[in-house]
């Protein structure tokens, strides 16, 4: 098996093919990582969540990082790794259009509605369904992929 790095172009093809990635964000000074579902379109990843511990991390630090992969097997894989900044995409006119195309993006496959925007009970107490949608701003992208 190779190793190759892959052009910026085969990259971000990874990130528009792919619907789940890991989304890293720094609360306190420690890394965390969560699994989500994203949309790739213009330079940017797109996706929604309900509010919980990345949301408020990211709004008080907005640089995140997001990993994307697909796994054929241990020869064949491709990953892409994106230095990002969080921007939140708020319920104000400013933001209309960008909200509306946040929402249409994940319509093109249902499912994706499910992880993002579900009752979600932590400790006995049920989170408050309201949906937040926000993008991340791709600042930096690279690719490896492995060849059999
Ligand atoms: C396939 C898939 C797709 C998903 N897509 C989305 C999406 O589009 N939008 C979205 O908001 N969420 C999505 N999720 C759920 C996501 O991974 C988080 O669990 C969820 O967003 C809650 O994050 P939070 O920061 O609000 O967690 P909180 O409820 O505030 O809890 C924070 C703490 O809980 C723990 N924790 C949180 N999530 C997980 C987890 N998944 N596994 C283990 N420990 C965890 C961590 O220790 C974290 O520090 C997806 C999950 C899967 C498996």
């Amino acid at each position: 098996m190779l190793i190759e790095t892959m052009t910026r172009q085969a990259s971000i093809a990874l990130l528009d093919r792919t619907r789940l990635a890991r989304l890293a964000y720094v609360r306190d000074g420690q890394p965390h990582i969560v699994p989500m579902s994203f949309a790739y379109d213009a330079e940017c990843l797109y996706s929604f969540s309900t509010l919980g511990e990345k949301i408020v991390s990211m709004r008080a630090n907005p640089r995140v990082c997001v990993e994307a992969d697909e796994l054929i097997n241990v020869e064949k894989w491709e990953t892409a790794i994106v230095q990002g900044r969080y921007e939140e995409l708020p319920d104000t006119p400013r933001y209309d259009a960008d909200r509306r195309h946040a929402h249409t993006l994940p319509q093109r496959r249902p499912v994706w509605w499910e992880p993002g925007y579900v009752k979600t009970i932590i400790d006995g107490k049920e989170r408050p369904l309201e949906l937040l949608y926000f993008r991340v701003h791709i600042d930096r992208i690279s690719g490896r992929r492995g060849v059999p």
